[in-house]
């Protein structure tokens, strides 16, 4: 049996923020994780908002810039919004999750691949993982949206979900680059939307659903084939997976076992936007289960618990639209309406709160 500090399992944008975090600061921290390698596979669309990407200097050739969205009304009506300043990352997520490994290795952090948790337990304030023969002081479960370590030992469960899904595709042309480009559809994307995001060397086709309704994303593509009239479009991947849109979980922590990210349900309702929170919350996690057994800190969950978005509005907004589906016809005359623009503008653009000065000083037209 090895000893660690502190184990996590799951290597994606949370799990590997955690153990940088955690490695930096001198605790033995190992990642498990059943991919093959870091960059084997991916859920995400891979989008940062900017909120993060400022806190994390990704390569430049793995990001494309993007500085508006085109949001587009079920008839291909379509207005612009920008915020000044603000931008996006579209990112080659595969090699973005390459790099993180790598900078959570540089810290010493051991990371296993192709390592998947099935079973596990508490002997004497340590938990085991047997099938691995690991045994740590403290787990973080960022093991997605299905967790495993959730189920394991008995921590919470997310219960809500969207299906999302998504194509990468090569040959798209004529499409206008410094957009993401969203679609408010409610036959093909019920409860959520479908995007078209320029990628940075593939374009990414999406949609999600509001689960059990599993997205039709053949039915999306022929759509924009017909509407764009794309020649010679080649689909390269094929990703998707569930997307936790219920809030977070209750409990996130006990017995030294801590959710992080999807696991967690860090997700928000409205725009599923997860790796925010995974990466900023999975650093504070790492930083605070160092201070905890190292230096006689507090228990880090409740370190986290403050940092832990609410989504309280964003909830509500999610649980209107899964009781109320708005037919299209709504969509396609909402689209230049005055409300309907500043509205959007406020969900795309201000990740830190709805209810935030910024946002009510932009929707109320007045920038500075
Ligand atoms: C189609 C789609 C598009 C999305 N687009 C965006 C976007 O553009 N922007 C955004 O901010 N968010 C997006 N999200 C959400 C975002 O992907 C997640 O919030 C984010 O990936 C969560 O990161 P995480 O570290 O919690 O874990 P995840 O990325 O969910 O990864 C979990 C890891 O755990 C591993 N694992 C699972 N079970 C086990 C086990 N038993 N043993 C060992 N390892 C295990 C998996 O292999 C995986 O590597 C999207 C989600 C989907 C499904």
């Amino acid at each position: 049996m090895e000893s660690y500090d502190l184990a996590i399992v799951g290597g994606s944008f949370g799990g590997l923020a955690c153990a940088g975090a955690a490695a930096a600061r001198g605790l033995r921290t190992v990642v498990l994780d059943k991919k093959k390698t870091p960059d084997t596979y991916t859920q995400s669309t891979g989008i940062f908002v900017k909120e993060i990407a400022d806190q994390v200097d990704l390569p430049s050739e793995l990001v494309n810039k993007i500085h508006g969205v085109r949001l587009y009304s079920p008839n291909f009506k379509h207005i612009d919004l920008v915020s000044p300043g603000y931008y996006f990352l579209a990112t080659d997520t595969c090699r973005v999750l390459k790099w993180f490994a790598g900078q959570a290795e540089n810290n010493g952090a051991e990371l296993r691949f192709g390592k998947e948790i099935k079973n596990g337990h508490l002997i004497d304030n340590k938990i085991i993982l047997p099938g691995n023969k690991i045994s740590s002081s403290y787990l973080v479960g960022a093991d997605g949206a299905t967790s495993e370590v959730a189920d394991i030992f008995q921590l919470g469960r997310n219960s809500e979900f969207l299906l999302g899904t998504e194509y990468e595709v090569s040959g798209v042309e004529g499409l206008e680059k410094d957009f993401l480009h969203v679609f408010l559809d409610s036959d093909l994307a019920p409860g959520y939307i479908a995007w078209m995001v320029p990628g940075v060397h593939l374009t990414q086709i999406g949609l999600a659903t509001k689960f059990p309704i599993r997205p039709n994303i053949r039915n999306f593509y022929n759509k924009l084939i017909d509407h764009f009239e794309f020649k010679n479009l080649e689909i390269v991947n094929r990703r998707g997976g569930y997307i936790p849109c219920g809030g977070p979980v209750n409990p996130i922590a006990r017995d030294n076992i801590c959710l992080l990210g999807d696991a967690a349900g860090f997700v928000s309702p409205m725009t599923a936007g997860g790796i925010h929170p995974a990466i900023e919350i999975g650093r504070l996690l790492g930083i605070s289960i160092s201070d905890y057994l190292q230096d006689g800190g507090y228990p880090p969950e409740q370190i986290i618990r403050k940092h832990i978005p609410s989504y309280r509005y964003k909830k509500l907004i999610r649980k209107f639209s899964d009781i109320y589906t708005p037919p299209n016809y709504l969509f396609n005359f909402l689209l230049n309406n005055y409300l309907f623009r500043k509205a959007s503008q406020l969900i795309f653009f201000h990740h830190r709160g709805l209810m935030s000065v910024e946002a009510w000083k932009e929707i109320l037209g007045n920038k500075k």
